[in-house]
């Protein structure tokens, strides 16, 4: 992990809102109306940002870089100073957008001819050929191996043609972007730095030129050197004629990346690491670029957090890669926080939980068509991000009524207070309370973890079980972190390992789990776990055999787990997680697949006796009722956030369970709402080492503020 020193006012909480396009490209997208030049005024006005202070947002990202090139964008340049001077002056940050992976070349050709080098011809024949010959034009756009561009959203329907993808391993081209970074630094004093569009790598889009193609040789003859290696793994040794995969460029085409579901290709396997490795070392570039010109300067990048389906051979996203030298992290996910018709828990939850555990604080949009479910969606990034709330709304910020007032046709319109004064009063609630925000820890619990060379070469299987597994968990009032391969190193702060089908794993990652396990702690694994090795090359027996015991089987019965003692430890074990739909060719596993599973108390029944009645914390409530457990260890204090999804009724007669340290007791406790005048006093009642904390009411959210004696939960 790198040592990195994050800015400091990142602590602050975080509450923005966000305009990043600028006029040149609002006219050129088609986007502005009549009056686009008055709006845009306003929104550089003084009176936006008086506005902005009253809300209580304290960023604004705003437009910079879009790809057209200095000469064509500069002329925007003195609006947006004076807005960093007006926020400023105000103690609000500011944020730059810098566009990555796509340029404009109607303008950026005018001022810079000289980067289009290779016309499409030229490069299609040239891709058949030898790698790397450094005299060949620098053309600084990808291409295709039909000699074309390809441009932004290039799928079968709105494709931009004229924003051209940037090729990754230009190395003028990323000189340059640090250029553009730098200026936003040094002469606009930008505080953060907003990447969009960190997409160059999306799988049958790549680009075939031969800086791309040489790189991606010499990755493999460095990693491959030993021959002997080499041919274990691709059959031969010489290496040098290798290409990044072919597929055709028709979707319904069987060679479409679209429809492969296990990734056995040895060259595609070692593409989608060296894909991801090389967008990590490219964002790491920029991110060191950034620290060394102002360590106060935030790097946040857009990854849109690919969870439900496979974002390391999609898009070559790899998280927590990226995430080791990065602050804040967008997500663009549909998962709205709401309880659907058919009794679906949809939740931005697995983001925040994951950007808590890889230290980045998660950028998401807060919507809601009536004041409840804006609440909730504001609760759930209270409860769940990493103390920040997320943006709250464009510039300037205006006083939007809601879409749908009347509740029915022919209803009398309803009394609600404007989206504005909602989120001014969460704000203030969320200001007001800070104190119990700063600073949080999980308690720990259940790790799962989310394996990279398992979830890189299946679209399915994985994928399936990591979902339910975060879904079931989310759903059962347990505490819980989602962890990644990283996190493996320590698991002291777990009683319990989840693995979720994590079918490819080492020798070594094995040997982790029989240690983890040996020494007393819970292993519950589903699914095809261990069952074979990085290269995803099957074992003849599963690896974790000897920890999960005899009768753990792929043929066993999924409603109840097998139970394996192994040193202090125990293992669990179940063959499959059983749900109402056929998911077995499903690829992208959206929301509406997020049922609680068929075998859903096996899986839970699992969990509890695989950690011995250890866990430090838990609910007892209704499912449609969800609880983060967070520690101020420093405090002493424990902070339980409880929200309710089911916006059609509140809840009653909560109980919050609480597993102290000997010697330790709880001193006092305290639920806050926000739509509360004031706290309420509530009562511990201890049996053995059990105390627990009954919440008489929940509407959308409480925050249960628990002082005990003793500092940390941690035994
Ligand atoms: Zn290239």
């Amino acid at each position: 992990m790198a040592n990195t020193q994050r800015p400091a006012w990142l602590k602050d909480g975080l509450v923005f809102v966000g305009h990043w396009e600028p006029m040149i490209y609002r006219r050129r997208g088609g986007f502005a109306g009549t009056d686009a030049e008055e709006h845009y005024l306003r929104e550089h006005s003084e009176e936006a940002v008086a506005k902005l202070a009253d809300l209580g947002v304290n960023l604004v990202i705003t437009h910079y870089h879009k790809g057209f090139g200095p000469a064509a964008e500069q002329g925007e340049y003195h609006l947006l100073r004076q807005l960093i001077r007006l926020c400023h002056e105000r103690g609000i940050k500011v944020g730059v957008y810098v566009r990555l992976d796509t340029l404009v070349y109607e303008t950026l050709l005018v001022e810079k001819p000289e980067i289009e080098g290779l016309t499409p011809g030229e490069t299609a024949r040239l891709t058949a050929g030898p790698a790397v010959s450094s005299a060949e034009p620098d053309s600084w756009f990808q291409v295709n191996l039909n000699g074309q561009y390809p441009v932004y959203n290039d799928n079968d329907s709105g494709a931009l043609y004229y924003r051209r993808q940037a090729c990754p391993c230009n190395n003028d081209y990323l000189s340059w972007a640090e250029e553009r970074v730098a200026y936003a630094i040094r002469d606009l004093g930008a505080d953060l730095i907003h990447f969009d569009g960190v997409m160059p790598f999306l799988e049958g889009y790549q680009c075939y030129c031969d800086r791309c193609v040489g790189e991606f040789r010499r990755y493999l003859q460095g990693k491959y050197a030993d021959p002997e290696l080499a041919k274990e793994r691709f059959g031969f040794s010489n290496l040098s004629q290798i290409l990044p995969p072919v597929y055709a460029e028709h979707p319904s085409h069987r060679y479409s990346p679209r429809l492969i579901r296990i990734v056995k290709d040895p060259v595609m396997q070692e593409w989608t690491r060296w894909r991801t490795e090389k967008l990590a070392a490219m964002h790491h570039r920029l991110s060191r670029h950034i620290r060394r010109l102002n360590p106060e300067v935030a790097v946040e990048v857009n990854t849109l957090m690919p969870l439900d389906h496979n974002g390391y051979f999609w898009s070559g996203l790899d998280l927590p890669m990226i995430a080791d030298e990065n602050d804040c992290m967008w997500t663009e996910d549909e998962h709205w926080p709401r309880l659907t018709d058919d009794g679906i828990l949809i939740s931005r939850i697995r983001e925040f939980k994951i950007g808590r555990t890889l230290k980045n604080i998660i950028f998401s949009y807060h919507r809601g068509r009536n004041p409840a479910e804006l609440k909730l969606s504001m609760a759930q990034a209270m409860a769940f991000n990493a103390q920040t709330i997320g943006m709250v709304g464009s510039m300037p910020p205006d006083e939007e009524d809601w879409p749908n007032r009347s509740p029915l046709p022919g209803q009398p319109l309803a009394e609600w207070p404007s989206q504005y004064e909602v989120k001014r009063q969460q704000i203030r609630f969320f200001r007001d309370s800070f104190e119990h925000y700063a600073d949080t820890e999980s308690v720990g619990g259940i790790a799962l973890l989310r394996s990279r060379y398992a979830l890189s070469y299946s679209m399915t299987a994985p994928h399936h079980h990591a979902l339910l597994w975060e879904q079931t968990l989310i759903q059962s009032g347990l505490p819980f972190d989602i962890i990644f391969d990283e996190q493996m190193a320590d698991l002291s702060k777990y009683q319990a390992l989840v693995l979720p089908n994590v079918d490819c794993m080492s020798d070594e990652m094995m040997e982790t789990v029989r240690q983890y396990v040996e020494a007393g702690g819970g292993l519950v694994a589903t699914g095809e776990t261990s069952t074979h090795d990085l290269w995803r090359r099957r074992r003849p027996e599963m690896g974790l055999r000897d920890v999960l015991g005899a009768n753990a089987r792929l043929g066993g019965d999924p409603h109840h787990a097998t139970r394996h003692y192994c040193g202090k430890g125990r293992a669990a074990y179940l063959p499959a997680i059983l749900t109402e739909a056929d998911l077995s060719d499903a690829a992208s596993f959206r929301s509406s697949y997020w049922k609680l599973p068929l075998n859903v108390r096996a899986m839970r029944e699992a969990v509890e006796w695989a950690s011995r009645d250890r866990l430090p914390a838990w609910l007892e409530g209704p499912e449609t009722v969800v609880a983060e457990f967070l520690t101020q260890p420093s405090l002493g204090k424990h902070l339980v956030h409880l929200v309710n999804f089911d916006l059609s009724r509140a809840r009653h007669d909560l109980d919050i369970k609480l597993r102290l340290p000997r010697g330790s007791r709880v001193q006092s406790v305290m639920a806050l709402d926000p739509d509360a005048r004031r706290p309420e006093r509530l009562r511990a009642q201890r049996e053995g080492q059990v105390s627990t904390i009954r919440v008489p009411s929940l509407d959308i959210y409480r925050l249960v503020v628990i002082a005990t004696t003793q500092a940390s939960w941690q035994r």
